[in-house]
C-alpha cells in the first residue's frame, strides 16, 4: 500500500512538489496525522455500499482513507490549485470524483444522482474550513439531502454548541437547529499537532446521524426557528421579555405571548435555555395562532 499522505514528511513532501502554500483564508489547515483519520472514518460505518461526500479534500489526506472504506468518494473544492494536486496524490484511486465548486453554491442534490447512483448509504465526513463550519452544516440539513448523516471536524467550541443540551451554557438556537434534524453527538476532541499548519483553535470531531422525521412535529418550520432564536438573543433575560422582541408587535401584545406560554405551560420567568426541543415546539405553534 501507498505511503499515507497524511504524515508530516509526505505532506511537505507534495507541497514542494507542487510549489503550494496554504491559504488560511479558505480555513486549509490540513491533517498529517494518519491515526486521526482512522478515527475519524470509523466514526461513518462505511462500507463498500457505502458513498462517502467530502467537503475540501485539501491535499487527499482524509479522501483516500475515504476511498479505502466506501465504495466511492465525492468531493467538492473550491481551490482550483489542489485540483492538479489530488489528481496526482489520489491516482491510486479509481472511486473519487472531484467537483471544483464552492460547497454553498454547489447543486449536491444534482451531484449524488449523477456520481452516487445506486448507493442507498451516503455519509458526509469532512474536516471542514473553519470560517464556514455552520452555513455547510446547515445547508446540507437544510436541502433534504438523502444522506445517512455527517461526520465532520469543527472548531471544539461550535461542536459543543450543536452537541449542548438543554440546562448548559452552550445550549441555543444552533443546538437546537441541528438536533431538530439529527441526533448530535461529541466523537473525539482533536489536538492541534495532527494539523498542519495548526489552528488558533481546539478542534472536535461530531457525529451527527439524520432523525427519519424531525425531533419535533410543529405548524411551521420557519415560525418555529424564529422563536428559537428570539428566545436566545439576550440569553440572560427571560423568554417571556425575549419573545416581546421577537414576535410582531410583542410589545404590545404581551397578553398573548402571556396566554401563549400558559397554554404550551411553560412558566414565563424560565430562560431560553432551559427549554427542551419538544417544549420549544410546543410553544411556537401556541405563538403561531397568535403570530403566525
Ligand atoms: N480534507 C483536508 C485535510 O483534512 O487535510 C483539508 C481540510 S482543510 C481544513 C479545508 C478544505 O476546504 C481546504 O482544502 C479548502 O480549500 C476547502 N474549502 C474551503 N472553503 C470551501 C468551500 N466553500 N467549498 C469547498 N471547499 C472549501
Amino acid at each position: 500500500m501507498m505511503k499515507d499522505i497524511a504524515t508530516p514528511i509526505r505532506t511537505q513532501e507534495i507541497m514542494a512538489k507542487h510549489g503550494l502554500t496554504v491559504k488560511k483564508s479558505l480555513g486549509q489547515n490540513f491533517l498529517i496525522d494518519p491515526n486521526i483519520l482512522r478515527k475519524i472514518v470509523s466514526q461513518a460505518n462505511l462500507t463498500k455500499q457505502s458513498a462517502a461526500i467530502e467537503i475540501g479534500p485539501g491535499i487527499g489526506a482524509l479522501t483516500e482513507h475515504l476511498a479505502r472504506a466506501a465504495g466511492k468518494v465525492l468531493a467538492f473544492e473550491i481551490d482550483q490549485r489542489l485540483l492538479p494536486v489530488l489528481d496526482d496524490t489520489l491516482s491510486p484511486y479509481d472511486n473519487v470524483s472531484i467537483i471544483h465548486s464552492d460547497i454553498l453554491k454547489a447543486d449536491v442534490a444534482d451531484a449524488i444522482a449523477k456520481e452516487l447512483e445506486g448507493y442507498e448509504d451516503i455519509m458526509v465526513v469532512a474536516n471542514l474550513p473553519y470560517y464556514v463550519t455552520t452555513p455547510i452544516i446547515m445547508k446540507l440539513l437544510l436541502e433534504k439531502l438523502p444522506i445517512r448523516g455527517l461526520v465532520v471536524m469543527l472548531q471544539k467550541e461550535v461542536a459543543e454548541r450543536i452537541t449542548a443540551k438543554p440546562g448548559t451554557k452552550a445550549y441555543g438556537s444552533l443546538s437546537i437547529a441541528i438536533q431538530y434534524y439529527t441526533e448530535a453527538e461529541m466523537a473525539l476532541t482533536v489536538p492541534k499537532g495532527v494539523f498542519m499548519p495548526q489552528p488558533n483553535v481546539d478542534s472536535a470531531v461530531i457525529k451527527m446521524t439524520k432523525r427519519p422525521t424531525p425531533q419535533v412535529e410543529v405548524i411551521d418550520e420557519d415560525f418555529f426557528f424564529k422563536v428559537t432564536r428570539g428566545s436566545f438573543v439576550q440569553r440572560r433575560k427571560t423568554i417571556f421579555n425575549n419573545l416581546q422582541a421577537a414576535m410582531p408587535d410583542g410589545k404590545e401584545k404581551k397578553d398573548l405571548i402571556l396566554k401563549a406560554l400558559e397554554e404550551a405551560g411553560i412558566d414565563p420567568t424560565r430562560r431560553g435555555e432551559t427549554l427542551s426541543i419538544k417544549e420549544f415546539g410546543g410553544l411556537a405553534d401556541k405563538l403561531y395562532g397568535y403570530f403566525g
